[in-house]
């Protein structure tokens, strides 16, 4: 099945309900997107010559046309490649060169940069802007019909954010796809044809993704007309477009928490906030609980399976009665219906409950591999299993705690330190805003724990003393850490998840160095 038969359906069965909305103002009903699609479609393979498994790639700040674009590339058969808009010139070229995108639709933000890509990038043929005149042109194509798509071809190429290394696209085909919907609608939420979704996060990650079952339903696409998130601009948006529901990474909750204009809003028109992609800190979640109400549910996933590993729902949220609801809350929920998920041993054995190891999935909704590299596909899904990198452990209800990425395991005098633990506790002192906890080569240890913490706004910043004693009273001693660093912020990429390969790299730098913690 072709994703795309949804846009098709909604534009006969409701053509003049809104499809696509910037901000308060619709941008075109479902008829108007079925027709836009099919014609832009048309145009991509018998203006452009593409052919039904070509790449074109999306690389625009979010906006109407973005899943013009999007539902365009499928309804004609092609995947697509939507690309972080904020990316580097570079990091742009590596990723239309990997994936051999033919065409990239873009926007003039970023027009001057793709467009002088088209020389060195040798797959890349023509560069369309949208919106604008050649994209009327497209638009305006006669319409083609709906190219026949099997459950296995690839849809979408989903380039990992990175934070561990050069990106890899993971391939995601039509049923990943679908089955990443089905799941949404069993486990987060049923969605409704009044419902709405607004697009805070880029559509290029989980913010598109989380798009699908939303287009699927026949509910409205919301783009906001300020860039990122705007407390004010939400809820005016609420207003207008009930049973709205949004994807944010946590340090976006964790702003609209603080926000005052949310606090003063009426939320009543408020579906639901998704949160995932990092670790949400427990005393960030209780803040975030007091604004919104139980009205926020997490998903853990990752691009290769893509939003769909576990989720704390709703109603797991609102279970304070429960007696674990804190480990809970700090935990990433209970397996996706969609997935088996594993905890395993280095061998690949499962571990009982309690213990940590990776997580391993398997299921309908895993990508096929990653793109052109059959090496590194048969590392991440042998045994027919994705392997995710990350640490975690199953309680005896079946819920599953993450505790850190496997690359950001410490291990100090031959102890694991599960950085994510540290940083909870760091974060329970009022004078810490954000905490990023790393290892340090050390001589004596092998590792040594190295907190980068930046200090609550209006707080006195706390002293080194203080730090070490709220983790003497919560932790272990051997995980407290050996050395504090106060920075104004802590690094992040694109899509707000702390990059803890640059807090590493700021140490070894100054070990090489001889530097003055050495
Ligand atoms: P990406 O493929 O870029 O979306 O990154 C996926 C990774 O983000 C996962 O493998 C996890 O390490 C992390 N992640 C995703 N969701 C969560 C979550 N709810 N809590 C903690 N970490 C998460």
């Amino acid at each position: 099945m072709n994703l795309a038969v949804w846009v098709e359906r909604h534009g006969q069965r409701r053509p003049r309900d809104p499809a696509l909305a910037d901000g308060e103002h619709v941008h075109a009903d479902w008829g108007t997107f079925a027709a836009r699609t099919a014609a832009v479609a048309g145009s991509l393979c018998e203006q452009l010559g593409l052919s039904p498994g070509d790449r074109v790639a999306i690389v625009m700040h979010n906006r109407p046309e973005y899943l013009e674009a999007l539902y365009a590339i499928w309804h004609a058969g092609l995947v697509a490649v939507p690309v972080n808009a904020r990316l580097h010139r570079d990091e742009v070229a590596y990723i239309l060169e990997d994936s051999g995108s033919a065409v990239v639709v873009t926007d003039a933000d970023h027009a001057d940069v793709v467009g002088s890509l088209v020389d060195s990038v040798a797959s890349l043929r023509t560069v369309v802007v949208a919106p604008g005149e050649r994209w009327d042109r497209l638009t305006g194509w006669s319409p083609m019909r709906l190219v026949d798509r099997r459950p296995d071809d690839p849809a979408w190429l989903f380039y990992t954010s990175g934070t561990t290394g050069r990106p890899k696209g993971a391939t995601l085909t039509h049923r990943n796809l679908l089955l990443m919907s089905l799941s949404y609608f069993a486990d987060i939420d049923p969605v409704h044809s009044q419902d709405s979704v607004l697009h805070t996060a880029p559509l290029s990650h989980g913010a598109g993704l989380y798009g699908l079952p939303h287009v699927a339903r026949g509910a409205v696409s919301v783009v906001p007309q300020a860039a990122g998130v705007d407390g004010d601009e939400i809820s005016a948006l609420l207003r207008r477009w009930p049973g709205m529901s949004f994807f944010a990474a946590p340090t976006m909750v964790k702003r609209l928490a603080g926000d005052p204009a949310v606090a003063a809003a009426d939320l009543s028109d408020l579906k639901t906030i998704i949160y995932g992609g990092a670790p949400m800190y427990l005393a960030d979640l209780e803040e975030a609980l007091a604004v919104f109400g139980p009205r926020l549910a997490q998903i853990y996933g990752q691009g290769e399976s893509p939003m769909t590993i576990t989720a704390l729902s709703k109603a797991d949220h609102a279970d304070r009665e429960h007696p674990r609801w804190r480990e809970r809350m700090q935990g990433v929920g209970e397996p996706r219906t969609d997935v088996e998920v594993r905890v395993v041993d280095d061998d690949d054995r499962d571990l009982p409950t309690g213990e940590a190891g990776e997580v391993v999935v398997r299921g309908d909704v895993v990508m096929s591999g990653y793109w052109n590299q059959p090496e590194e596909t048969a590392e991440s899904l042998r045994g027919g299993w994705l392997h995710t990198g990350d640490i975690g452990s199953f309680d005896a209800e079946g819920y599953l705690t993450l505790l850190d990425r496997s690359k950001d395991v410490i291990i100090s005098g031959g102890m694991n330190v599960y950085p994510r633990e540290v940083e909870e506790v760091l974060l329970r002192h009022p004078g810490v805003r954000d905490a990023a906890v790393v290892a340090r080569p050390d001589p004596q240890w092998g590792e040594a724990v190295v907190a980068f913490v930046v200090p609550a706004e209006g707080e006195t910043s706390p002293t080194v003393e203080q730090l070490d004693q709220t983790c003497l009273d919560h932790i272990a001693r051997f995980k407290r850490p050996k050395d504090y660093r106060f920075i104004d912020a802590l690094p992040t990429n694109n899509y707000g998840k702390v990059v803890k390969r640059e807090l590493r790299e700021t140490l070894r730098t100054e070990a090489d160095a001889d530097g003055p913690n050495d």
